[in-house]
């Protein structure tokens, strides 16, 4: 009876600290975005970089070497660097495509003209006005 409730203590606590373990493990995986995860790619390039010119200089490194390890990090950060611009783009595109009406309005002020001898107004641009029949200033 003892052996079976100490058994049974035991499961308890082992199931309580895989929860425990669980719940403080994920929050740390799930906030990272991509961004975020990028970031923390071109701050460990950077300092790759860095301690690569160290170490070119304490003269640890020949210059081929040197060279090609360079080459090398700054492509990848290129290539981090080109993912950041293209997430950081996608970003303002997905948020103006929800909302039409940014698109809507913008040509109707822009492209709109008043006819200069009567008064008369279009929502497109024309030569020659629809009410009058004037030549229009563009
Ligand atoms: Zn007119």
């Amino acid at each position: 009876m003892l052996l079976l409730a100490s058994a049974v203590a035991l499961i308890a606590l082992t199931v309580a600290f895989t929860f425990l373990v669980r719940t403080s493990d994920i929050p740390h995986v799930e906030p990272v975005s991509p961004v975020r995860h990028l970031e923390e790619r071109r701050a460990a390039i950077y300092e790759n970089l860095r301690d690569l010119q160290f170490e070119y200089r304490v003269g640890k490194l020949s210059d081929a070497d040197y060279q090609t390890t360079k080459t090398g990090l700054q492509r990848e950060l290129a290539g981090v660097l080109g993912e950041m611009d293209r997430l950081n783009g996608v970003k303002p595109t997905k948020v103006a495509a929800k909302p039409e009406m940014n698109a809507t309005p913008a040509p109707v002020t822009d492209l709109g003209t008043d006819c200069p001898n009567c008064g008369a107004r279009f929502s497109a641009p024309m030569k020659f006005c629809g009410e009058c029949g004037k030549a229009m200033v563009l």
